[in-house]
């Protein structure tokens, strides 16, 4: 499925935009990682394309405008996981995972036995099994995330919006996260925007990234290009060393003085 984000601005209040004529993209089955500063405007992109903010410019997944898509029809296009999901009171890790199955619900609601195998399958792939029964309120934030994505996973989508997907998650648990998001495009062709902090992981795992800075892309291209020791200390003021891998590039930070 393709991501066209074309001259797209936003704002929260009148006079400061929280997004400034942003212009990127990715093509079917591309991952495309969004970086910057807190504040650079990453979250409200992410949900300017979920059909959240409102927005000016051109915004189009497969060809189609997701806001002006029928909610269950957008929910079958688009997953968004926000950094913070908002989880019913009171349910079971395999009843909310399952919520990720409503945009294919016939209308009487009854789910069938694809949506339950579908459930299941996005709760092994997170190791979620031994948690079905839990109740979500009793998670560690690692567990509500993985959690967050099983939902989103279940659903299906051909485009996954991830904000911060590894932000409660331990360095073992974020990584195969990541992974486990990689290797499901090439079950399940899927698009993935993520919003990431952690710049080495978001360069081993993107395939083209864009660096957002006051609400405009400051920088985009392959890991090599956007992640250079002076970009990173323009845009984050943070003093760095990039080390080339074989597996991509690493940053390093370097403590001032050493
Ligand atoms: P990032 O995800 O890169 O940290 P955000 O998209 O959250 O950046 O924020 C971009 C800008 O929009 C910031 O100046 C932030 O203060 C502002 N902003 C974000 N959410 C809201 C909101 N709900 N109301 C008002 N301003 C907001």
């Amino acid at each position: 499925m393709s991501l066209v984000v074309e001259g797209v601005s936003a704002s929260y209040e009148a006079g400061s935009l929280a997004l400034d004529n942003v212009t990127l993209g990715a093509g079917p089955g591309q991952w495309l990682g969004l970086l910057g500063p807190n504040g650079a405007g990453k979250s409200t992109l992410l949900r300017a394309i979920a059909g959240l903010v409102e927005h000016r410019g051109i915004i189009r997944v497969n060809g189609r405008d997701p806001a002006a898509l029928p909610r269950r029809e957008r929910a079958r296009e688009v997953a968004f996981v926000p950094q913070e999901p908002i989880m019913p009171e009171g349910m079971s890790v395999a009843e909310y995972v399952l919520l990720g199955r409503t945009p294919y619900l016939s209308l009487l609601g009854w789910e069938t036995r694809r949506d339950v195998l579908c459930a299941r399958r996005a709760m092994q792939m997170l190791d979620l099994e031994r948690l079905a029964e839990r109740n979500l309120s009793h998670l560690s934030g690692g567990e509500r995330r993985r959690a967050a994505l099983a939902r989103a996973l279940a659903q299906e989508p051909g485009l996954l919006l991830l904000d911060e997907p590894t932000s409660a998650l331990d360095i073992g648990q974020g990584q195969n996260a990541l992974e486990l998001i990689g290797s499901l495009r090439e079950m399940h062709p899927m698009t993935i925007v993520t919003a990431m902090h952690d710049l080495t992981l978001a360069g081993q795992f993107s395939d083209h990234l864009a660096l957002l800075s006051e609400g405009r892309v400051a920088a985009q291209g392959p890991a090599a290009e956007v992640l250079t020791p002076e970009c990173i200390r323009d845009y984050y003021q943070a003093n760095v060393e990039v080390l080339t891998m074989n597996n991509g590039v690493v940053i390093v930070p370097v403590r001032a003085g050493l």
